[in-house]
């Protein structure tokens, strides 16, 4: 589409701003850490943390994102280590997501601090989109706090190039017409989705530049990297395919399954087996303050033949209750009543983000259920996993003819559960 604006907005060092910014609420007399030779690190105490985020002085250092906070120490002697604080970093995102939405048609969140903003028509009521950037980056520091950069073009892929260009709080473009000036001369390594692995072998192949990769014969791309090489192919020369569906991020989910030792022949068995994969799945997801808003089951049957079905939520969720609900739901639609000898669930599209839409016609009361599951998380956190039990497992244990009886399933559950992507 000729006349699409994108943006990209990156909060620049987002863990270090946001801690930056709590700090300063708390104790406005103390410098800026923002202004000092300052990490966000992994536990002190622990002594092998790693560095989450960094300050811009701590970066000339050579101090790197991930590097162990020992070698950092070492880069820089007086750096100052601060602890992650990821409910804080929730709040400023969800924060920051909500601002987006008031002035964006349509607002895609790519990470906790990432985002997508779908601009395409908005000339009219905010005139040039890039003056409107610049006017969205400045309202962001004075109501958020925080700096941004922001990527301007007319794809994701070339929006967020652009919003990675040079750093902290600035607007860049990277408008089609300026791709073999701004994006051509930067090495391979700094194009979307070329990874460590990747750079190495283009490089053997001569390949150093972004430049040289869009002006390379693609059929050499496919013959050495095959899909993905068409894929950067496309990348260098600027075009998107939506990218967004490959990214781990984005597309992050949270799943586990169970292989029976014995085949499970009854829907009562499957859905108790479909609990206990649900509450794995739901604590795991609230244990990241995510939520998902796809749930998928997956059967295998004696015969090996694999059956997945799955659904889109209303919205989001991280409440075992729904993820259940869904999975029961699911179940009923695939199954055609042959043994099964694998169950799973799968959830998918997570994000950092809640956005909890009432269904008017909705009987489930979500702030109460989303309490209960914290309240039992925690009692299991302290306690251990059985110290609590779904009542319909304690009800339906007895009622079992056909399959086993709870104590048994747990002890089994907990040989055979393998998936933990
Ligand atoms: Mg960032």
């Amino acid at each position: 589409m000729a006349d699409s604006i994108i943006y990209h907005i990156d909060v620049n060092s987002a863990f270090l701003s946001w801690s930056a910014k709590k700090y300063l609420e708390e104790q406005p007399e103390k410098p800026d850490i923002r202004t000092i030779c300052a990490v966000i690190g992994g536990d002190k105490q622990k002594r092998h943390g790693i560095v989450l985020a960094k300050s811009t002085s701590a970066k000339k250092y050579g101090i790197k994102t991930g590097e162990p906070l020992v070698r950092a120490s070492e880069k820089c002697p007086n750096l100052q280590v601060f602890p992650p604080d990821f409910n804080y970093y929730v709040k400023q995102s969800n924060a920051f997501i909500t601002l987006l939405k008031e002035v964006a048609p349509s607002v895609e969140q790519y990470s906790i601090d990432e985002a997508f903003c779908d601009m395409t028509g908005t000339r009219s009521l905010y005139g040039d989109p890039v003056d409107f950037a610049n006017t969205l980056r400045e309202r962001i520091y004075k109501e958020l706090g925080f700096t941004v950069n922001i990527g301007v073009s007319v794809n994701k892929l070339l929006a967020k190039m652009a919003s990675e260009f040079e750093k902290p709080n600035r607007t860049h473009t990277l408008f089609p017409e300026e791709i073999s000036q701004k994006m051509w001369p930067l090495p391979v390594s700094e194009l979307f989705f070329v990874g460590r692995s990747t750079e190495k072998k283009l490089h053997t192949l001569g390949i150093h530049t972004i430049g040289e990769l869009a002006n390379c014969n693609p059929s050499l791309l496919t013959s050495h990297f095959r899909k993905h090489g068409e894929t950067i192919w496309n990348y260098a020369n600027g075009r998107d395919l939506d990218f967004s569906a490959s990214h781990d991020t984005a597309n992050k989910g949270y799943s586990n399954e169970t292989t029976l030792h014995t085949d499970v022949t009854d829907a009562a068995t499957a859905k108790m087996i479909l609990l206990s994969l649900a509450e794995m799945v739901g604590a795991r997801i609230r244990a990241d303050k995510a939520y998902i808003s796809v749930v998928s089951v997956n059967l295998v049957t004696c015969d090996f033949e694999r059956y997945s079905h799955q659904k889109s939520l209303y919205s989001a969720t991280n409440i075992t209750e729904e993820i259940y609900k869904t999975a029961c739901e699911l179940f009923e639609q695939m199954w055609k009543h042959e043994p099964i000898r694998l169950i799973g669930i799968a959830t998918s599209k997570a994000t950092y983000e809640q956005s909890y839409q009432y269904d008017m016609f909705q009987s489930t009361n979500y702030e109460k259920l989303s309490k209960l599951n914290s309240a039992l998380d925690s009692i299991r956190d302290k306690y251990g996993s059985d110290a609590i039990r779904r009542a319909c497992f304690l009800e339906d244990s007895n009622k079992l003819s056909k399959g086993m009886s709870l104590a048994k399933f747990d002890a089994k559950q907990k040989r055979t559960v393998d998936g933990n992507s």
